[in-house]
């Protein structure tokens, strides 16, 4: 049987990965600060531990002394345009996620050196936050492609970070021959997401606040509402990464969906979806860049994937679970 390790797998990503490999038979260990919001994990063991300890990640990256035949690492310190794109917490997002991955790295390059082994394979989760500022300001036409990386321009610190760290997988793979493949997430949305409390996206803070709301009344949406975001459903998301990993490609490869909307065009499918007229009202706030759309032509070539679900369909699913999730709460 195979075994795995998903770091952070409390999160939203990792625990729906846990699931896709459990459904393929893996043996999983998770490890996150915390336990999955809102279902029980499926792995088979989880840790509750903090990956920025050097001596906790020691401990977690072996079984028994024995290497995993893969490991995920989602753990990040991350959250919506409202967490990462007003500065406030750059040095946190910066010191804490930057450790985490090279811990795991220095982790397994020790493991594997005193086991005299190199066979764990590494998934690491970069994001469309490090495409350049420069080449993003037309919202119509933003220029996404894995190859426009550089000179690079990300117009955030979490952007930078994500950078340095994929950059880093590369070194151990360079240096070390650690195998690693890194993918680009373009806005990965769906059920059992953060839908309030500060470090929602975008996808779930419009469906709880389209949900909230009474026919005929009004939401606030940051910024003028044209600025454009591609968005990709979970399950479209893990299936793409079980195929990088399955693959001989390193990448790093865009994984998002190609269907791109304006901020207001996603309000009124979500209303739509929810049979309610709702009327905008646009406010100052965090809104990262102008536009921002996922460049496939890689991933495709590569992988031959490509995303099959509508934003429709996906934001369909969504709603309703986050429709659900705020009756309960009101009960
Ligand atoms: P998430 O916040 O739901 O999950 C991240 C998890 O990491 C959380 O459960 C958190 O508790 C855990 N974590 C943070 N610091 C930790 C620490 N010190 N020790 C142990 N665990 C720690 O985020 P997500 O949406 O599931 O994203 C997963 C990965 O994908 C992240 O690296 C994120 O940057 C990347 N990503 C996500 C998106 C997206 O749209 N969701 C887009 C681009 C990139």
């Amino acid at each position: 049987m195979k075994t795995v390790l998903v770091l952070g797998a409390g999160g939203f990503i990792g625990s729906h990965m846990v699931k896709r490999l459990k459904s393929e038979g893996y043996w999983i260990r998770g490890a996150d600060l915390k336990y999955p919001d809102f279902s029980v994990s499926l792995a088979d063991e989880f840790v509750v531990d903090d990956l920025r300890e050097r001596d906790s990640m020691r401990d977690i990256v072996h079984r028994d002394g024995v290497p995993f035949d893969e490991i995920y690492q989602f753990a990040a310190d991350m959250g919506g345009a409202g967490y990462v794109f007003t500065g406030e917490h750059d040095a946190d997002i910066m010191n804490n996620s930057a450790t985490i991955n090279l811990n795991l790295l220095d982790s397994v390059h020790k493991l594997n050196k005193k086991c005299g082994l190199n066979r764990t394979k590494i998934f690491y989760s970069s994001s469309a936050c490090i495409y350049a500022k420069h080449n993003q300001e037309d919202p119509s036409n933003p220029n996404c492609s894995e190859a426009s990386a550089y000179p690079a321009n990300p117009d955030s610190e979490y952007g930078w970070e994500k950078l340095f760290s994929e950059r880093l997988y590369f070194a151990y793979n360079e240096n070390y021959g650690i195998p690693v493949r890194v993918a680009r997430f373009h806005n990965i949305f769906g059920p059992e997401g953060v839908w309030s409390g500060g470090k929602e996206k975008a996808p779930a803070a419009i469906c709880r606040k389209v949900a909230e709301t009474e026919n005929g009344g009004m939401i606030e949406i940051w910024g003028d509402g044209k600025q454009t975001r591609s968005f990709l459903y979970i399950d479209e998301c893990v299936e793409a990464v079980r195929r990088l990993m399955e693959s001989d490609f390193p990448g790093p490869v865009n994984i998002g969906s190609e269907e791109m909307v304006t901020i207001d065009q996603l309000v009124d499918m979500v209303a739509s979806i929810a049979g309610k007229t709702i009327q905008i009202k646009h406010i100052n706030g965090p809104e990262g860049v102008r536009g921002r759309n996922s460049d496939n032509a890689l991933i495709k070539e590569k992988l031959g994937w490509s995303c099959t679900m509508t934003l429709a369909e996906g934001i369909s699913r969504t709603y309703s679970w986050i429709n659900s999730q705020l009756h309960r709460s009101y009960s």
